[in-house]
């Protein structure tokens, strides 16, 4: 169990953006920082060991995680992307590479990013509904709503 940090409680002001994004970006709880929310690499936890905040809001509550890990994959696949344009402009396509490495590179990926970021997309959109939630009240794991 997690302290709450001084000028937060676990019901009531909540951490800068940044800060729960910085949290999210290491699978910590955005909210308390505490980290052992999955029970395996693929695997949230329902509940913050931490501050028993409760993950899915609702249903269809990870579609926004889905966006956010989509986003993050198309976003690598489009540097990659990139970089084959800029090299193929650096060298005024005189030099031939192998067009074949460049889309095994784009394939591999375009598969193992969403794999690899699955986790993080979650906490991360965690972080983004705790920010936007506003003066949404909070639920623990009793199903009991509390205000700050
Ligand atoms: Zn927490």
């Amino acid at each position: 169990m997690t302290a709450p940090e001084a000028g937060t409680s676990h019901y009531g002001n909540r951490p800068s953006l940044g800060r729960m994004l910085a949290r999210a970006s290491v699978r910590h709880c955005p909210r308390c920082g505490s980290g052992r929310l999955f029970e395996s690499y693929f695997r949230l936890r329902d509940h913050c060991p931490g501050c028993d905040y409760l993950f899915a809001r609702e249903e269809g509550f990870w579609l926004g995680a889905f966006v956010v890990n989509f986003v993050v994959a198309e976003g690598a696949v489009f540097l990659l992307m990139f970089a084959f344009i800029f090299r193929l402009a650096a060298t005024e396509g005189t030099q031939q590479g192998s067009m074949l490495s460049w889309l095994v590179m784009g394939v591999v990926l375009a598969v193992v990013t969403p794999i690899v970021f699955y986790p993080f997309s979650k906490t991360i959109w965690a972080a983004v509904d705790i920010f936007m939630q506003g003066a949404r009240p909070d639920v623990d794991r009793h199903g009991r709503t509390r205000r700050g």
